[in-house]
């Protein structure tokens, strides 16, 4: 019985695991649009994410209208845990939902958004700053589906 719960255990580990790692498929059925946008990347740094920390070592905004309130490190602004995959863009052109495809990045959603991420502009989730640095600025060709 002790085996069985433990396997269990195990089980919905993999399941909450794996979803929160899902990769981006595009949707079936819908039509794809063709777009040159221009693409940079991004992590959870305070560098990439505009955050310092307060006098208790807690992340809060650096600047703009929320400057000094929490920030949650890693969180999108569509409250999802930003991953590889995770795309910021300007959610009234691409809204959140929209799926990209990136020649060199694979496939991404856009899951944030950025106050510097105007226009054909989206930025790129990778798991470290020497990534989203060997990323650079990009004009890509892309594949777009918007949902
Ligand atoms: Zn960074």
């Amino acid at each position: 019985m002790r085996r069985v719960m433990a396997w269990l255990l195990l089980m919905a580990g993999l399941l909450l695991f794996g979803s929160g790692c899902a990769t981006v498929h595009p949707p079936r059925g819908v039509p794809n649009v063709e777009r040159t946008v221009l693409a940079t990347g991004y992590c959870p740094c305070r560098e990439c994410c505009g955050w310092r920390r307060n006098w208790l070592g807690r992340p809060v905004y650096a600047s703009g209208p929320l400057a000094g309130q929490r920030k949650d490190v890693g969180m999108t602004a569509s409250g999802t845990r930003a991953h590889k995959g995770t795309i910021a863009a300007d959610t009234s052109r691409y809204p959140f939902g929209t799926i990209f495809y990136i020649p060199g990045y694979g496939y991404g959603r856009v899951e944030d958004r950025g106050g510097d991420i105007k226009g054909d502009h989206i930025d790129l989730f990778f798991e470290s700053h020497r990534e989203a640095l060997a990323w650079g600025r990009r004009y890509r060709q892309v594949q777009i589906w918007f949902q």
